[in-house]
């Protein structure tokens, strides 16, 4: 049988799995994950850290930037009080800055509004910068035991094999029903042990068995239960018709050092817009193309340009081609790009500044 032909369900199938819950909450206790340094916590402070770390990123990446975090802000009052610059300091490397941005406002939110302490409801915790239905339940089942269910894209996954739910997750109508049915399948009596259980169950699962591609059937706690597994392709859902378009684009970046008095060396940098690619952090100034960059310096050092090899750099939407050109700035040549937007950063400085982290090895090499 093909693909195509599987006889699944129009809607969604007539009745939850029985016993969905116990069974991954049992399986949690004895085969899920219990080490990572954000676990075995019920400080709203670190768990909301950890899960918007983890938005997008590796676990084995986070693993490094959350104790440096939260050795620098080891609470919300700290972070609040951080220029915005520090905070986006620390992130550079784990992208998607407007995750820091957010982190910064949202932690200024919970002390200017909430005095100090995050709110314990879901629906409380959504209304704050950066935290979406889905980090709002964790944060709330996690740290404050509320019945309500995650939904990130690895539980979106999860559920939908589980249930063989082939609606098109492109549209909101299919997006609002599964959540109903993702909340319809927490176990009404559970308590707080019970919720972090399952809460973070529901991440394991989609993190170590029911992955993308292969998923491990086998070894699933709860493969009696899967209508995906018992239509024989898991692997087709979630259903999802939009697909992703990406735009291409070339940057040239003016890479500009000059020596300073001690012998060291300084770069130029500009901040980014706060909105957009890289938005807030330091960069070399870029330019459409080569031309307009050629432009942007004095007659005297349009020959004396060091390209480097471009890069290729992949965004959500766009795929970016990076081209470095290098050029040594005299001393007496003014301020770069006729532009007093930037500044000038002394190379052993770079660690203290937010900078793109494709970027970032151009300048300290
Ligand atoms: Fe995923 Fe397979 Fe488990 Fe179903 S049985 S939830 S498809 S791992």
């Amino acid at each position: 049988m093909s693909r195509g032909d599987l006889p699944l369900p129009v809607a969604w199938p007539a009745g939850l799995p029985q016993g969905f819950a116990p069974a991954l909450i049992a399986w949690q206790r004895r085969e899920g994950r219990h080490g990572l340094p954000w676990q075995g916590t019920r400080d709203p402070y670190r768990v909301w850290l950890s899960e918007i770390m983890l938005q997008q990123t590796q676990v084995s990446t986070v693993l490094s930037y959350y104790p440096r975090f939260l050795a620098r802000f080891p609470d919300v009052a700290s972070l609040a009080a951080a220029p915005v610059d520090d905070v986006m300091a620390l992130w550079s490397g784990l992208g998607y800055y407007s995750r820091a941005r957010n982190l910064h406002r949202c932690a200024q939110a919970v002390v200017n509004d909430w005095g100090g302490a995050f709110p314990q409801r879901s629906a409380d915790l959504a209304t704050l910068p950066g935290i979406g239905a889905s980090t709002a339940a964790a944060i709330a089942s996690f740290c404050f035991g509320e019945r309500v269910s995650i939904l990130d894209g690895n539980v979106r996954r999860v559920l939908t094999r589980l249930l063989a739910f082939d609606a098109d997750l492109a549209q909101a109508g299919p997006q609002r029903q599964l959540w109903d049915l993702a909340q319809a399948l927490v176990q009404p009596d559970a308590d707080a042990q019970d919720m972090a259980a399952y809460t973070q169950g529901l991440m394991d699962l989609g993190a170590t068995v029911c992955t993308r591609t292969r998923p491990s059937c086998a070894l699933c706690p709860v493969q009696d239960r899967c209508e995906g597994r018992r239509h024989g392709d898991p692997t087709r859902f979630p259903v999802r018709t939009r697909r992703l378009v990406r735009r291409f684009e070339a940057w040239w970046l003016l890479l500009i050092e000059r020596p300073t008095a001690d012998g060291s060396t300084e770069l130029w940098l500009q901040k980014r817009p706060e909105r957009g690619i890289w938005a807030g952090l330091f960069c070399p100034p870029v330019f459409d193309n080569r031309d307009a960059l050629v432009e942007a310096v004095p007659p005297a050092l349009a020959d004396h340009l060091n390209e480097g090899d471009a890069v290729a750099h992949a965004l959500t939407h766009r795929e970016l081609r990076l081209h470095p050109v290098a050029v040594h700035w005299p001393a007496d040549a003014g301020v770069p790009c006729g532009d007093d937007a930037g500044r000038w950063v002394r190379r052993d400085q770079l660690a203290t500044v937010g900078l793109p982290a494709p970027v970032r090895p151009w300048l300290e090499a």
